[in-house]
């Protein structure tokens, strides 16, 4: 059922069922956090309802035949992606970014701080909602229906959502829209009723693994571990494999062992340690700080499931440093391992609120040297 969007179950049965009995809604919604594959679902949606061969038994479009293969590429003349863009991005960007997308399914195409534009009323360009009205009003080329997908719709202005508002108002006959937002609250009602809802959960973290095994050759040991860091996210574990995990956890024991230093100056260190490392990347820093919080977590299970083998296993995600974990418990005993996860989610936060790096860094290694050495302090 497809199967090139990994989980999202209930999202791909309520699109098919749809489907299959001929009750398409003009507009669906998808919305979920970023990275689950709403974007995704939607292109291989497109695919399934346009492919010339597809195997209806077990919902999956072919895959080869011409409508697949240009939909995958994003040529296909009836089917038509929009996503935020600058004023500044030029045409030769977008198309990379695409050529990208369908060479990676799961490869996020929008631009940092764009947003759907209008563009302009006498010649609107393709990546616009003007270019959208545009081809709306143009005859289908090769099928009988028009696909548009909208990605990211919380990135209009008033301008955009109106416009876009009265095509969903009124609907040309055999147009479909698929629109993503992460931001369902943010968007106007007046858009959020006209559509049909798709809720996109979480993906459960065995799916993801298996993912990483069969799509992404990943070792088994390894994919255990990004798929617990992504949080039931496949987007976010796919950046997790780009980035180079080992590294990371290299990164993280370099700056606990800062933290358990006996020199005074042992975290300052750490800290430029790390910051030298990752470049001031906040996201690889979250990164790290996410993979200490589970190396905290699997001390906690260590300390608390010794009694069932069974449970510890299929909690812990550490494994093949399980020893080091255990290595840390005795050598630290008294560490208060809740207090430890607390205080690095909070460091999490407050970069994500760009809060000066170097100065939470610091502030958490001192945190945790005081919890580890003594919670009672
Ligand atoms: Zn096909």
């Amino acid at each position: 059922m497809l199967s090139n969007i990994i989980g999202l179950e209930s999202a791909k049965r309520q699109l098919l069922a749809a489907f299959n009995h001929q009750r398409l809604a003009h507009a669906y919604l998808f919305t979920g956090e970023e990275g689950l594959g709403a974007e995704e679902l939607a292109i291989e949606m497109a695919k399934f309802i346009m492919c010339s061969r597809p195997d209806k038994t077990n919902s999956e479009p072919c895959h080869t035949c011409s409508n697949c293969r240009k939909i995958s590429t994003f040529q296909h003349p009836d089917v038509h992606y929009y996503f935020p863009v600058l004023k500044s991005t030029d045409n030769s960007e977008i198309l990379t970014m695409l050529e990208e997308k369908s060479q990676e399914l799961y490869f996020r195409v929008k631009v940092a701080g764009g947003s759907l534009h209008i563009g302009d009323q006498d010649n609107p360009e393709k990546n616009s909602i003007r270019g959208l009205l545009r081809e709306i009003g143009l005859r289908s080329y090769e099928g009988n229906i028009k696909v548009f997908i909208v990605t990211f719709v919380e990135e209009m202005n008033q301008e955009s959502a109106n416009a876009l508002l009265k095509i969903l108002e009124e609907p040309p006959p055999n147009t479909l829209y698929f629109l993503t937002t992460g931001f369902l609250q943010t968007l106007l009602p007046t858009i959020v009723s006209r559509c049909q809802l798709v809720k996109l959960y979480k993906i459960k973290s065995e799916i993801i693994e298996t993912a990483l095994q069969t799509k992404n050759h990943v070792q088994i040991e390894e994919s255990r571990i990004i798929a617990k860091l992504a949080d039931g996210n496949y987007a976010t574990a796919l950046q997790l494999l780009s980035g180079d995990l080992k590294n990371k956890r290299e990164l993280m024991i370099g700056f606990l062992l800062g933290v358990v230093g006996t020199r005074p100056s042992s975290i300052v260190e750490a800290v430029d340690a790390l910051l030298a490392e990752n470049k001031k990347d906040k996201a690889m820093v979250i990164d790290v700080l996410n993979i200490m919080a589970t190396w905290f977590q699997d001390a906690f299970y260590v300390n608390n499931l010794q009694s069932q083998p069974e449970l510890l296993e299929s909690f812990v995600i550490n494994h093949d440093k399980i020893d080091r974990v255990e290595k840390f418990i005795s050598n630290f005993p008294r560490t208060n391992l809740d207090l430890a996860i607390n205080e690095i989610e909070k460091a999490v936060d407050l970069i994500s609120r760009n809060v000066y790096l170097n100065l939470i860094l610091i502030n958490l290694g001192l945190q945790l040297r005081k919890i580890i050495f003594d919670p009672k302090n």
